[in-house]
């Protein structure tokens, strides 16, 4: 028995070191993915009550020359560890900003690192972006995390208010998921919530799951607070949240995340119905 588990645990080490390897290869290969080009945007349909896409959300992709497509799940930690995070994100940002203009009518998201906005210089960046592209900041809504607003400091609060005077508004993506979502309404100038897709996807399964969106999408009106569903994968779930009073939604049902282009189709079909 001994020796089995000396065994298993070289085994496990030896894992590990691979673990450990494969990040230093992926942090230097996403140094230079910025340069090679490999990185991309998808955007997801989010839909109105009509059914109409009212907005997308930008959601990053890696296409790896050797490993495939990687997931931001996986690649983000790794910018926001190695510093690489600021690139990054200024590279969605400028990409967004320039698809936009294909999309006049469509409210743009993108998601934003806690990382990111505890740089002093992203309002800066941001606004020289703004600038040089063009473009309208109200037709963009940062996503960020309550991992943001952790620490409060104020300086990020600062950072947030400037940018929601530019005419960017805020939304406090993966809603419900955090320890204090609900004292960040208070503190920030939120305009939006994002319900978070472990909710939704309970809708019509466990009665607490409705219970608690029920909550949410009160909460949201009585403080004038727009609400949307992240992660609407059934027509079972879409009715539940119609019967809660939550209208706007976001989730595989309509869309999977695609480029571009495929968001200039359904456009398209918007405009000429
Ligand atoms: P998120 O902001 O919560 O984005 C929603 C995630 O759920 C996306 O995964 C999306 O593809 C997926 N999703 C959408 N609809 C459905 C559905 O109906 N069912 C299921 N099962 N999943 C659905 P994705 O694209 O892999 O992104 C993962 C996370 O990576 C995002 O979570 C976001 O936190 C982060 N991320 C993505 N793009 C960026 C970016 O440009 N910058 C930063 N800082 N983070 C990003
Ligand atoms: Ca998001
Ligand atoms: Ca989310
Ligand atoms: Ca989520």
């Amino acid at each position: 028995a001994k020796d089995a588990g000396k065994g298993q645990f070289c085994f496990f080490e030896t894992e590990m070191d691979n673990a450990v390897r494969v990040r230093r290869e992926l942090e230097d290969d996403l140094r230079e993915a910025l340069t090679r080009n490999e990185l991309f945007l998808a955007y997801q349909p989010q839909v109105g009550r009509s059914g109409a896409m009212t907005g997308v959300e930008a959601l990053i992709r890696w296409q790896h020359p050797t490993r495939g497509l990687i997931a931001p799940n996986f690649f983000i930690p790794i910018a926001e560890q190695s510093g690489l995070i600021m690139q990054i994100g200024l590279f969605a940002l400028r990409r967004a900003f320039e698809d936009s203009k294909r999309w006049k009518d469509l409210k743009v998201a993108i998601n934003v690192s806690a990382t990111q906005i505890r740089l002093k210089t992203f309002v800066e960046e941001v606004t020289a972006l703004v600038k040089e592209l063009g473009v309208n900041p109200h037709q963009f809504e940062l996503e960020i995390t309550e991992g943001i607003l952790l620490g409060d400091d104020i300086d990020t609060q600062n950072r947030l208010a400037a940018l929601r005077t530019m005419g960017f508004s805020l939304a406090l993506d993966d809603f419900g998921t955090g320890y204090s979502s609900l004292s960040y309404l208070q503190r920030y100038p939120i305009d939006k919530i994002k319900i978070d897709r472990s909710f939704i996807s309970n809708l019509g399964v466990e009665d607490e799951a409705g219970a608690l969106v029920s909550a949410i999408v009160k909460l949201a009106r009585a403080m004038k607070l727009s609400v949307i569903a992240e992660g609407v994968e059934t027509d079972d779930q879409l009715t539940h949240l119609s019967a809660l009073g939550c209208s706007d939604v976001q989730g595989y049902l309509f869309s999977k995340p695609v480029i571009a282009n495929e968001i200039d189709d359904l456009y398209r079909d918007r405009h000429h119905a």
